[in-house]
C-alpha cells in the first residue's frame, strides 16, 4: 500500500518524492513525461531566484536549497558543482540584491574588472553558486528514488480525481500541467529557448539581465555551455526558432568572444511554469475530501533554485496533517 503519490517527475516532483522517502513514506510518482522530457531537463540550471517575486518564503526556500546543493557539491554528487557566477548590468546597481543572504562571497565587481570585459557594463556582482547539470542530476534523482523502493508510473492524468484512492496523500508537482488539473488560470508559460555549444574551456557563469536585445546568459557545464535566452510570457510555442537562436548566439558571443565558432550540440525550448501570485505550495482540504492533497507548483524560472526548500515544506505540510 502506498503512502504518497506524487504527480510529476520534474525537479519538484523528484525532490518532493525523495524527501518523503527519507521520512519513511512509500511513494509512487505518476507522470505524463519521464524526467528527461520535462521542462526541468531544459533548465540551465544555476542557483538564482529569477522570475519569482521576492518574499519571505522564496528567500527561505532558496536559502535552504543553496545549502543542500552546496552540501551535495561538497560530497561530489554527480551533476552538482559550485561555480563562479557574474551578473553584469548596464545600470549600476549598488544595493545588495534581495537574494544575496545565503551567498557568503557576494561582492561588487571592481571598475578594473569591468574594464577587462569584452563589452562595457556599468556594474556587476560576483558570487559562487550551485550549478546543476540537469540531465545528469535528474537521472541520479530518479535512480535514488527507484533504489529506495519508489515506483514510476507513466500516465497523463485528466483530473486529480483519477488518483484518489491510490494513497492517503497526493502531492501535486505537475508544473504547468496544474493549469488544467486545478483549473488554475494564474499559471502560465514563460517560454525559454537555449542553444548548447561545445565548451571551449569556460568555467565562469555570466548573465546580463538588462540587455535591451534580450536576457543573455552563458552557463558552462562539464562538456557544453548553455547559451540563452528568452523569457516569452504567455507563449506555448515549443518549436526552436532559428532567428531567436541566431540572436542568442550573437549576444552571447559579444559577451564572451571565446564562444565564436563553437560547435552547436543542441537547441532546446522549455516552458517555465510561472504563476501570478507566486508558487502555490499549500495543503488543500477541499479538492479531494478524505485525501491529503499538497500542491507544489508554479516555480517559474527558479524551480531548481527553490526545489529542496519546497520539498522540505511539502514534507512539513504532510507531517502537520497526518
Ligand atoms: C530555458 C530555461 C532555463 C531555466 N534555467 C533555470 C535556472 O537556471 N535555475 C532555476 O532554478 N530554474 C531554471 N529554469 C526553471 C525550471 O526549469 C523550472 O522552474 C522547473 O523545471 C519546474 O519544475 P517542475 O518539476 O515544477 O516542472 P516540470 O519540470 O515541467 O515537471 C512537471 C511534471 O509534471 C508532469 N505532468 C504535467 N501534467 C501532468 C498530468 N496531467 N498528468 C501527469 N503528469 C503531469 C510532467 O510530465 C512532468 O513530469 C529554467 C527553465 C527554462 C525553460
Amino acid at each position: 500500500m502506498l503512502d504518497v503519490v506524487v504527480i510529476g517527475s520534474g525537479v519538484i516532483g523528484l525532490t518532493s518524492a525523495l524527501r518523503l522517502q527519507r521520512e519513511g513514506a512509500r511513494v509512487a510518482i505518476v507522470t505524463a513525461d519521464p524526467p528527461l522530457s520535462t521542462t526541468s531537463a531544459v533548465a540551465a540550471a544555476v542557483w538564482y531566484p529569477s522570475g519569482v517575486a521576492d518574499g519571505s518564503r522564496v528567500r527561505a526556500w532558496s536559502a535552504s536549497t543553496f545549502a543542500e546543493l552546496a552540501r551535495q557539491a561538497a560530497g561530489e554528487t554527480p551533476g552538482v558543482t559550485m561555480r563562479t557566477t557574474r551578473m553584469l548590468t548596464h545600470q549600476d546597481t549598488p544595493d545588495v540584491p534581495w537574494w544575496g543572504a545565503p551567498v557568503s562571497d557576494l561582492r561588487r565587481l571592481e571598475p578594473a574588472e569591468l574594464a577587462e570585459l569584452a563589452a562595457p557594463y556599468a556594474g556587476g556582482w560576483e558570487f559562487t553558486a550551485p550549478c546543476v547539470e540537469m540531465p545528469v542530476y535528474l537521472a541520479l534523482l530518479l535512480d535514488r528514488f527507484l533504489e529506495a523502493g519508489g515506483e514510476l508510473i507513466q500516465q497523463r492524468l485528466n483530473t486529480l480525481e483519477q488518483v484518489r484512492g491510490w494513497a492517503s496523500t497526493i502531492v501535486n508537482a505537475s508544473g504547468l500541467g496544474a493549469r488544467r488539473l486545478c483549473d488554475d488560470q494564474a499559471l502560465h508559460p514563460v517560454r525559454g529557448q537555449v542553444v548548447l555549444v561545445r565548451n571551449p574551456g569556460l568555467t565562469t557563469s555570466l548573465r546580463v539581465q538588462d540587455n535591451s536585445a534580450g536576457y543573455t546568459y552563458v552557463h558552462p557545464r562539464s562538456t557544453d555551455v548553455v547559451l540563452g535566452g528568452t523569457f516569452d510570457e504567455g507563449s506555448w510555442d515549443t518549436a526552436v526558432d532559428p532567428q531567436t537562436a541566431r540572436s542568442i548566439l550573437r549576444r552571447c558571443t559579444a559577451l564572451v568572444p571565446e564562444l565564436r565558432g563553437a560547435d552547436i550540440t543542441g537547441q532546446l525550448v522549455g516552458l517555465r511554469p510561472a504563476r501570478h501570485g507566486g508558487v502555490r505550495l499549500e495543503a488543500d482540504d477541499q479538492t479531494l475530501p478524505g485525501t491529503r492533497l499538497v500542491h507544489n507548483y508554479g516555480h517559474g524560472g527558479a524551480g531548481v533554485t527553490l526545489s529542496w526548500g519546497c520539498a522540505n515544506t511539502t514534507a512539513a505540510l504532510i507531517g502537520a496533517t497526518s
